[in-house]
């Protein structure tokens, strides 16, 4: 994947991507702890220009659902949206059609060329919802 997008690989990409793979919608701060448990030391600042390079090379995409921290995955390209738990926080995707992006046509555009939508649906999950 590193090698498609003409970046060198190194082991704290290789280890920031399957981080991320391993667990979608991952803040900052576990995706450094989950890098520092596979290779030992690894500067804050080391994961956040990696986060940095592979959000921008388009293999992940960052999400920052309002209230949230930012939070990274590695399911890119297809438009998809998150509904988020309004208790525990927990994120999980709601499909957009792969290829074909309904969410994208807005009732008005204003002029824009529309490239990206996202929505991000809220409630209670279902462990959540149980306990209350
Ligand atoms: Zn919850
Ligand atoms: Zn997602």
């Amino acid at each position: 994947m590193l090698r498609d997008v003409s970046l060198r690989v190194t082991a704290p990409r290789l280890a920031v991507l399957s981080a991320v793979h391993q667990h979608p919608h991952t803040d900052t701060d576990s995706i450094i702890g989950l890098v520092r448990d596979e290779l030992g030391t690894v500067s804050h600042q080391a994961v956040y220009d990696v986060l940095r390079a592979l959000t921008t090379a388009g293999l992940l995409r960052r999400i920052e659902p309002p209230g949230s921290v930012a939070r990274y995955e590695a399911r890119v390209g297809d438009n998809h949206h998150h509904v988020v738990c309004r208790s525990c926080g927990t994120i999980a995707d709601v499909d957009c059609a792969v290829g074909y992006a309904p969410c994208l046509t807005a009732s008005e555009a204003h002029g824009f060329v529309i490239d990206e939508a996202e929505v991000v649906y809220r409630g209670l999950c279902p462990d959540c919802s149980v306990r209350s």
